[in-house]
């Protein structure tokens, strides 16, 4: 038995991203240099686009990407309910208002069935998440989006390296956007990055992340003393990737591909040894899809109640094994609900998923050691619970 912490993720950081953060510190170009665009070129290449755009995080990413598509106040735009929070926090960041379209029990995406349906007169785009680095329909909701005139945001930002019907996360949209933070698949600390093949687009996110400066400005420098520096042409703001967090970022993309293999060799791991519960259900991936694995979940079965997934989760903890309920319901949250009335019920499939879904720990280092340890603890409580008696 493991008597040390497993914490639900770990960044995978070694000597080479510290020699790059150490290096950039030791330049004295802290902000707007080189590692920024160093860095916003290797993910635009990753994610098959002409252009990157690095920000200080994924939220503020989608916030510029909706700002730039000059989506606002009355208008709708098309999401799912089952997500982190920011991929529709960021629809009331402009004043427009989310339409929640339920997902697809398998998948966790939305059900692209459902969709044509919610498209209103008020729809100005539709934002699709690949949940939890799950590309499926991305192709389909392109389709849609085409089909009415409305772009397609891509909300990649648990997908980075993911590959579906040979196309990358990130090329499926109008415009996409990556996260950073440190439970995802690469880190910066925080930071997040908008891509799009579209240059004005991208010149508009520039111009919003720097306080509104002209389109097509540069730094001002030495040489460089153009005067434009104090002037704003628009309402921007400061979402600004700094260089010591856009070097850890290059160091990290160098390693994906080793990175994204080490995930898959853990989630494969998993998956061999819960295989078969007849209790959980693994995660579901279509034959044409190359995952890059953000989290692992697990799902218990359909007789399981809310109450006692959170006493599965409560017990994992107590033997210091990290977990946590990805994700609860957006609509659900009270400031959706009161905001927008909504409310139980509205999106029966995401609401049933989400009270059964778990995240186990997951890492890169995470040891065949540790998955047996984590499933073996999750089976007995799982077991637990199944006898207790229902109430
Ligand atoms: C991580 C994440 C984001 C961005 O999060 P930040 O912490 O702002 O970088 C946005 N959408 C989804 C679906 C995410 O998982």
């Amino acid at each position: 038995m493991a008597t040390h912490e497993i914490p639900l993720s770990r960044p995978d950081i070694t000597e080479l991203e510290e020699q790059m953060v150490l290096q950039t510190l030791r330049s004295g170009r802290l902000s707007i240099g080189p590692m920024v665009e160093q860095f916003e070129k290797l993910v635009a290449a990753r994610a098959g686009c002409r252009h990157g755009v690095a920000v200080n995080s994924g939220t503020s990413g989608l916030h510029l990407a909706l700002s730039a598509l000059g989506i606002g106040p009355g208008d709708e735009v098309i999401t799912t309910p089952f997500s982190f929070i920011a991929s529709s926090n960021c629809i009331l960041f402009v004043g427009a208002t989310p339409k929640f379209v339920d997902i697809c029990p398998t998948t966790l995406n939305m059900d692209p069935a459902k969709i044509q349906a919610a498209i209103g007169p008020k729809t100005r785009a539709i934002l699709a998440v690949e949940t939890f680095g799950n590309p499926a329909y991305m192709d389909q909701y392109a389709a849609i989006a085409a089909r009415n005139e409305v772009p397609l945001i891509e909300d990649c930002c648990e997908a980075l390296g993911c590959v579906y019907k040979g196309r990358p996360a990130g090329h499926f949209g109008r415009v996409g956007v990556f996260g950073f933070y440190p439970n995802k698949q690469i880190t910066t600390g925080e930071g997040g990055m908008i891509v799009t093949d579209d240059h004005r687009l991208a010149e508009m996110c520039r111009s919003l992340r720097n306080q509104g400066r002209p389109l097509g400005h540069i730094a001002p420098s030495a040489t460089n003393a153009s005067g434009s520096w104090l002037k704003h042409e628009r309402l921007g703001y400061n979402y600004r990737l700094p260089e010591l967090n856009a070097a850890l970022g290059v160091g990290q993309m160098r390693r994906l591909d080793e990175i994204l293999e080490k995930r898959m060799r853990v989630a494969e791991h998993y998956v061999r040894r819960l295989a078969g519960h007849p209790h959980l259900a693994l995660p579901t991936i279509d034959a044409d899809t190359v995952m890059s694995w953000f989290v692992f979940i697990v799902r218990l079965s359909p007789s399981y109640t809310g109450e006692e997934r959170d006493r599965v989760i409560a017990g994992l903890r107590r033997q210091e094994i990290g977990t946590n309920d990805y994700f609860p319901c957006i609509h659900l949250q009270p400031f959706y609900r009161e905001q927008f009335g909504l409310g139980p019920g509205m999106y029966p499939i995401a609401e049933s998923v989400s009270q059964r879904t778990l995240a186990l720990p997951f890492y890169s280092s995470l040891t065949a050691r540790e998955i047996d340890h984590v499933c073996q603890a999750l089976e007995v409580m799982i077991k637990q619970e199944n006898l207790s008696p229902r109430g």
